[in-house]
């Protein structure tokens, strides 16, 4: 499985199953591969953003730019 998890807040987002993806990898390669993570049971994590955190983004932009520094 393929699962979607917020990078700011861990909230868990969706799951895709496995028949999609090689399809889902090879498209966030061709974009960014820092957001893929592999779990030690096989899995693969995309860390994205959930609406809730983007809202907060958009409103507090310094927060974001902070959380940058951090990483
Ligand atoms: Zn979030």
């Amino acid at each position: 499985m393929v699962t979607y998890r917020c990078r700011h807040c861990s909230t868990e987002i969706g799951m895709i199953p496995f028949a999609s993806v090689k399809e889902t990898i090879a498209e966030l390669q061709r974009t960014d591969r820092r957001f893929l993570h592999e779990t030690d049971e096989g899995t693969v994590e995309v860390r994205c953003i959930c609406d809730q955190c983007e809202q907060s983004l958009r409103e507090f932009p310094e927060y974001y730019t902070v959380e940058k520094w951090l990483q």
